[in-house]
């Protein structure tokens, strides 16, 4: 920030009509120097004509980005990692406990330890 020329508005180039930046010399006094294509230059040299470039241009608006707003992320409808139930088999009848069975099976207990001995 020591040096460097601030920009402090902006006027049409009187050459090539794209925006020109003003700055401010050393002296306080506005300049612009086109940078576009023609690199035309306007110096004011004196108070009077400085104030008449500092009336002339836009002032420099410093635009902050503001945060776009995050799209909707469509959320899923059953949260990510729980397995869904299976449905009972409709129709099928179900699998035939042996006699005997101690305890009332769920219809998965065949799969889960049906291979633990032959059938009886
Ligand atoms: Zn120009």
């Amino acid at each position: 920030m020591s040096d460097a020329k601030q920009i402090i508005g902006n006027i049409d180039c009187p050459v090539c009509g794209h925006e020109m930046p003003v700055k401010a010399d050393k002296n306080g006094h506005a300049y612009g120097h086109c940078a576009h294509r023609c690199n035309a230059q306007v110096f004011t040299r004196n108070d009077h004509r400085d104030g008449l470039l500092r009336k002339a241009m836009r002032p420099v608006t410093v635009s902050v980005p503001l945060p776009e707003p995050t799209p909707a992320v469509p959320k899923p409808s059953h949260a990510v990692g729980a397995a869904p139930v299976p449905p009972l088999p409709t129709g099928t009848p179900p699998v035939q406990q042996p006699a005997g069975a101690k305890t009332k099976a769920n219809w998965f207990s065949p799969v889960l330890g049906g291979a633990k001995h032959g059938r009886a």
